[in-house]
């Protein structure tokens, strides 16, 4: 993907998988994406516009610890303020689940009436897994006692323990339901890669059998980018090393580009 210095979207890699229970390797996430970017034309005929008039620019990779995910989720958080502070949209790209924690609360801060849309086969909603209460599995219970029950919603579970179901029959939304919950509230898109079936990405760290097709994943984001107010959002749990033939980069590359370009057109539309 060609970005430009000063892009209004602005993309950032948290390569970080140190609480991966299962299968690790999303630390290679990032990297894998922007390989895989190269393969893909600029040009979306679903969207019918180009990367190349997107306003977006790339980062690169934060260096994070590896181990306690409490520095890094601070360092997270402290690059994702900075990113907010110049004006620009954070784009991160995981890394595990966990990641989106530190982003989370940055873009709060700045916007405390955000609402969080959580794209997932898994709840994410355990008070602690095996102990820890920082961990992918435990991440979106960390942002609703950040933000409450009302500013979370969820598309996408297919996975949870019984406590968790309890809460998520009220989370678990449509597009057009979360449109008229949200209305002109900022928004923060987080999107686990495990949503879509491991049939079309099994390189994630926990496939999730009976998931989403890749047209079913884009239609859902591209209709929830061009109808909220998106602050930020980030793409995580590619793990590609655990895809021999390469393809679950391209998927992901796939997906980020054409958030990339939902988010520009729209800019477009807002700037006329
Ligand atoms: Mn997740
Ligand atoms: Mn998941």
């Amino acid at each position: 993907m060609a970005s430009r210095p000063d892009g209004a979207v602005c993309l950032l890699g948290a390569p970080f998988d140190s609480t991966a229970s299962f299968r690790p390797g999303s630390r290679f996430g990032p990297g894998a994406i922007r390989e895989a970017s190269y393969s893909l034309e600029t040009f979306s005929p679903v969207q019918i516009a180009d990367l190349e008039d997107c306003s977006f620019m790339d980062k690169g990779d934060l260096e994070l610890p590896h181990g306690d995910p409490v520095p890094a989720l601070d360092i997270i958080e402290e690059e994702v303020h900075d990113i907010l502070c110049r004006g620009k949209t954070p784009f991160l790209l995981g890394g595990e689940h966990l990641i989106s924690l530190g982003a989370i609360r940055a873009v709060a801060k700045v916007h405390p009436e955000l609402m969080v849309i959580h794209l997932d086969a898994h709840a994410d909603l355990r008070e602690d897994y095996l102990g820890q209460r920082l961990s992918h599995a435990t991440v979106m219970k960390r942002v609703y006692d950040l933000l409450g029950h009302d500013s979370i919603r969820q598309i996408g579970i297919r996975s949870c323990t019984r406590q968790e179901h309890g809460i998520i029959t009220d989370l678990l939304s449509s597009p057009e339901q979360i449109a008229l919950k949200a209305g002109t509230k900022p928004c923060y898109l987080t999107c686990d890669l495990d949503i879509l079936d491991p049939s079309v990405l099994p390189g994630t760290g926990t496939p999730e059998p009976g998931g989403l097709m890749f047209h079913e994943l884009m239609s859902i984001l591209i209709s929830l980018i061009s109808g909220l107010s998106i602050v930020g959002l980030d793409v995580v749990e590619l793990a590609p090393r655990l895809d021999p033939t390469s393809s679950s980069a391209v998927v992901a590359a796939k997906v980020v580009r054409e958030c990339l370009i939902a988010l520009g057109s729209k800019n477009t539309i807002h700037a006329l």
